[in-house]
């Protein structure tokens, strides 16, 4: 199980939302911010909490999504949807 003061501390690396835990053993740490969504691994009461290594499904249909690095944006081969985690601060204005 893991520690009540490591799961408050705990943010999805990807949109830096709060993270819960999920799963019939808890065994799974689920971003709370729905288009992200991320789910990270517990391995040995160890978080996992990689984007590379975490599972990626689309709100839309699920499949699991594609990280672009480069842009901090998760990208749905399947139906096209996207999800940018870059701070609306850093984005051009007006666009
Ligand atoms: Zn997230
Ligand atoms: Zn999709």
């Amino acid at each position: 199980m893991l520690d009540k003061e490591l799961l408050e501390i705990l943010a999805c690396p990807l949109c830096k939302h709060p993270v819960a835990l999920q799963g019939e053993k808890q065994d799974t740490l689920v971003c709370g911010h729905p288009p992200c969504g991320c789910r990270y691994a517990i391995k040995d009461e160890i978080p996992v909490m990689l984007i590379d290594e975490a599972q990626r499904p689309c709100p839309s249909c699920g499949t699991q999504r594609d990280w672009d690095a480069d842009h901090d944006t998760l990208r749905c081969a399947k139906c096209g949807s996207t999800f940018d985690a870059r701070p609306e601060i850093a984005r051009p204005a007006g666009k």
